[in-house]
């Protein structure tokens, strides 16, 4: 990406293994994220451009010397950060915080929008699949590098349980995701804000017992009427814009919780008294979906989640560009590459 709007598919030099704990990953599927979204839409012209990419599923072509639980030939997922695993972030499961891990793509390292991909800390970083390249669930086992598990983390974070009222703010696909993730904790309601005729289809499928279309005061009035004047226990934001957040926030209830996983597209956080009087617990922040992995990926071999189903366009790695528009212009949930 050379600047807004200005995605290119370019040849650039083979990507190689440098140190002794990488491998070096052929990619198979990858996809387009709503946060790619974000310097699609006001990232200042470069000359020299970024790399693409944080979600991708790939073969093992090749590790190095001191890689022990991935080997040539795998079929691996990649988290959307990579870890080594072993420090102590890593054993409590906050591998987003790894003191030895680091982001995908920029102008360092390989993006996931690309042939094949040089993945640092290969032990601590992928997980391999008990699946062929092609198996039919690899579009579900691609969310499992983002979405899935950041949906997962809103939930977690926003204390979704047993019988409980969840909001989900934001219908795209991490936003479904949240749905699919509620439903999976037990929520008992499922309250989905959003406006997009495809997207809410697909919550309702997803387990979404409420849809919400309108926005700002009226959704919140709305979602008040919708549980007896108080709020959800729940609420999942999954966006990042202010009226999201201070949405989100105006509909969790008195000792509610927010999970926050939408990446803050601003500086201040909304609504500060009226949550503070509420006791109301925000939580969120990049999910850990290396973690998430070991409890998602069982039910995403067993068919008990169909997560893959956000993907509604599949594309070449010459049809990226055109991808990032059809996204940007809401013509597309998420957009899938096949190599
Ligand atoms: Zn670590």
């Amino acid at each position: 990406m050379y600047g807004a709007g200005d995605v290119r598919v370019e040849t650039v030099p083979d990507a190689g293994l440098v140190e002794t704990t990488d491998a070096l990953v052929t990619v198979t599927r990858a996809c387009i994220c709503g946060s790619d979204l974000w310097p699609y839409r006001k990232m200042k012209p470069t000359a020299l451009g970024v790399r693409m990419g944080h979600e991708f599923i790939g073969v093992v072509a090749a590790v190095g010397a001191d890689v022990r639980t991935v080997k040539k030939g795998d079929v691996v997922v990649a988290p959307f950060a990579w870890s080594d695993g072993t420090c102590e972030f890593c054993r409590e499961g906050l591998q987003t915080s790894c003191l030895h891990g680091g982001w995908w793509g920029g102008t360092e390292l390989d993006g996931g929008q690309g042939e094949a991909v040089r993945v640092p800390q290969a032990d601590g970083t992928l997980v391999t699949l008990p699946v062929g390249r092609d198996d039919a669930l690899m579009p579900s086992l691609l969310t499992l590098s983002d979405v899935m598990g950041t949906g997962h983390h809103a939930a977690v974070a926003a204390k979704v349980a047993r019988g409980k009222t969840a909001a989900v703010v934001g219908d795209g696909a991490v936003g479904l995701c949240g749905v699919i993730a509620a439903r999976r904790l037990g929520a008992e309601r499922i309250i989905m804000l959003g406006r997009h005729p495809d997207r809410i289809a697909l919550a309702r499928e997803f387990g979404a017992t409420d849809i919400v279309g309108e926005r700002g005061e009226a959704a919140i009035e709305r979602v008040r009427e919708l549980t007896g004047g108080v709020g959800a226990h729940s609420v999942l934001e999954c966006v990042g814009y202010e009226e999201a957040l201070l949405t989100a926030l105006s509909i969790a209830r008195p000792g509610g919780a927010v999970g926050r996983v939408g990446v803050p597209q601003d500086a201040t956080i909304p609504a500060g008294q009226s949550t503070f009087f509420d006791n109301v617990t925000i939580a969120g922040g990049p999910a850990p979906v290396r973690a998430y992995m070991d409890e998602l990926l069982p039910a995403v071999l067993e068919g008990r989640i169909q997560p893959g189903r956000v993907f509604d366009r599949v594309t070449t790695i010459d049809g990226v560009p055109d991808g990032y528009r059809a996204m940007h212009d809401r013509q597309a949930i998420k957009v899938m590459i096949r190599f």
